[in-house]
């Protein structure tokens, strides 16, 4: 099955993974500066999104501008964003219990969250990456979820592990929720990361465009590409992350990226390119 060619025309609007789709590590790919500035040359709204909830949006904006990609936390949307930004619209007067980042607890407070963890206190248990998760947070979790049927339990992401260089990862907040899940019998309530229809949201909302103006583009097919399916966005799912072709063409027709590129910068059209190459 042949891919389909990459897109002739500039979208109004473009949603980037980050990590595997404009860099590796502390690498940028190849063409992802040229591609972000020719976008934005050519009138295209740029957002970066990553599921990553141990950072937050500033710290992406420094990383990609270091690496030459210039950016504001106003371009970047990640959990530490979207959970606060829910958690305000949805439950504002709700008493969290977070089991997560410095970052991610920072935010949720800074959005004027309430933080417990006294069980019978607690409305909504946020369980996300912590490199401190232990049996005590575990218990409290428990405790409340026990307590009440009414009582939310929210996620970040539900990235099973975090990759990193050299092969390695870490586990991510789909592991602790598991853990919550299997003492509890509570179902997960709601993700406010990729692929989930918050963080669609959110992104339409930073951008001011609809999904069909819009490609999101990205190299992992159940967070990227289900992500822009979810809400009829078009998706480039790239090669140089986690999926590889025989993956994607192991899909059902209907289940396929719109686009399957090398790499992102196909994503600039071609007359672009050129101008771009000798400028
Ligand atoms: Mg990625």
């Amino acid at each position: 099955m042949s891919s389909p060619q990459a897109p002739a025309h500039v979208y109004d609007g473009y949603l980037f993974d980050l990590d595997g789709t404009l860099y590796l590590g502390d690498e940028l790919l190849p063409g992802s500066s040229e591609l972000v500035s020719g976008l934005r040359d050519a009138g295209a709204r740029v957002l970066f999104l990553s599921n990553n909830p141990t950072r937050d949006a500033s710290d992406y904006a420094a990383k990609l501008s270091r690496l030459g990609i210039p950016a504001t936390a106003d371009d970047v949307l990640n959990p530490v964003v979207t959970m606060p930004g829910w958690l305000r619209r949805n439950r504002p007067d709700a008493r969290a219990y977070v089991i997560g980042s410095a970052a991610l607890t920072r935010a949720v407070v800074q959005a004027g969250i309430h933080l417990t963890d006294d069980p019978k206190e607690i409305d909504v248990v946020v369980a996300s990456y912590d490199r401190a998760f232990d049996y005590r947070k575990l218990q409290i979790a428990f405790d409340a979820l026990r307590r009440s049927e009414d009582v939310l339990l929210v996620t970040t992401n539900m990235d099973a592990y975090c990759p990193l260089p050299g092969g390695a990862g870490e586990p991510d907040s789909a592991a602790v929720v598991a853990a919550i899940e299997a003492c509890t019998g509570h179902r997960l309530d709601l993700d406010v990361g990729k692929p989930g229809a918050v963080m669609a949201e959110a992104a339409m909302e930073r951008l001011g465009l609809r999904p069909d103006q819009c490609v999101m583009v990205g190299d992992r097919l159940y967070t990227d590409v289900a992500l822009a399916q979810g809400v009829g966005m078009d998706s480039a799912l790239v090669l140089t992350g986690e999926t590889t072709r025989e993956m994607v063409d192991a899909l059902a027709p209907d289940d396929r990226p719109t686009w399957v590129l090398e790499g992102a910068p196909s994503l600039l059209p071609q007359d672009l390119r050129t101008r771009d190459g000798a400028a």
